[in-house]
């Protein structure tokens, strides 16, 4: 994973922190780095949270902008998410204006490392330098309509300095993939499932639902959200009946980690039926608009929007 250089002007700015929130600070990295090293890609775990306040410090922070909208004549509010302190809004002055140190590293999709002056109330962004500034998500239309999405439905997800492990790691993951080409419709597909627990969906994918048998047919139930076995079809009439290669696939967009699955290659039709699972989920279970989808059912709508790409052959036949 990369690292910033560390090259932002912190020296200076650190002997003013006085020293017992020094120590605080360090307890903290400390508290936080134990619990990333106990972190799994496997969302059943993300309940993990760390409750200490945010301290009124300067911090260098490495985040990826989610968006920013205008403040006044040159002002930029921006939302990031950061690895350390999860979600937050800072004020970048002088951000609007094309000549800022500050515009571009506050541009969306923006991979970086920040120096972000917290306290009560709104942070403050007080210097930036990018680490990836995303150039093919920013080029290709389609990784744009895909990232926005990612980056959507992770903002609509979680609050402002909540920090739950695991989020940061599924951000940043999606949109190197992303970038780095893999294809966006996968990634965000991965991204969708791994939210779940995050919008407090739990399916059960382990057995069934209702008996809690290991065997059997099984069948997707949107009413027990998990699996039935063919010895409970009868509790839920309008399951799904899955095959074992689906039940397979369910099971790995739920638990398997991005950077593990980077490679596989789907057909178009099994990523219809993934996404009309865990659409449906989101749909009738959690209930959230988002505006980044509408511009996607477009684009799968009419696919003659797309520049024409030379697509890698489908290879699970
Ligand atoms: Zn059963």
């Amino acid at each position: 994973m990369t690292r910033a250089s560390g090259s932002l002007k912190l020296d200076k700015e650190k002997r003013k922190v006085p020293h017992s929130s020094d120590r605080h600070k360090v307890v903290y990295e400390e508290a936080s780095f134990s619990l990333l090293s106990k972190m799994t890609c496997d969302p059943r775990s993300w309940h993990l949270k760390l409750d200490k306040e945010v301290i009124a410090s300067l911090n260098k922070w490495e985040g990826i902008i989610l968006r920013g909208i205008p403040y006044g004549e040159s002002n930029k509010i921006v939302t990031l998410f950061t690895r350390e302190g999860g979600k937050m809004t800072a004020m970048a002055r002088g951000a609007k204006k094309p000549a800022s140190r500050l515009a571009a590293v506050t541009q969306p999709f923006t991979h970086g490392s920040f120096l972000i002056r917290t306290g009560r109330g709104m942070g403050t962004l007080e210097q930036g330098e990018p680490i990836d500034s995303m150039r093919h998500i920013r080029e290709d239309l389609e990784a744009t309509a895909y990232a926005s999405y990612v980056v959507e439905l992770i903002d609509k997800l979680t609050e402002d300095n909540e920090r739950i492990s695991g989020i940061y790691s599924l951000l940043y993951e999606a949109l190197h993939a992303i970038n780095e080409q893999y294809d966006p419709e996968a990634i965000a597909l991965f991204v969708e499932w791994k939210m779940l627990p995050i919008a407090g969906i739990h399916p059960i994918l382990h057995q069934c639902a209702n008996c809690g048998a290991t065997e059997g047919e099984f069948a997707f139930s949107f009413m027990q959200i998990g699996f039935i076995c063919h010895r409970c079809f009868h509790v839920d009439k309008h399951a799904i009946r899955i095959s074992p290669s689906q039940l397979k696939l369910i099971r790995t967009f739920y638990t398997v980690p991005i950077n593990r699955v980077g490679n596989l290659t789907l057909k178009k039709t099994t990523k219809i039926f993934m996404k009309k699972l865990v659409r449906t989920i989101y749909d009738e279970q959690v209930g959230i608009r988002l505006k980044s989808r509408s511009f996607l059912d477009q684009l799968d709508s009419t696919p003659e929007l797309l520049p024409r790409k030379e697509k890698p052959k489908e290879s699970d036949e």
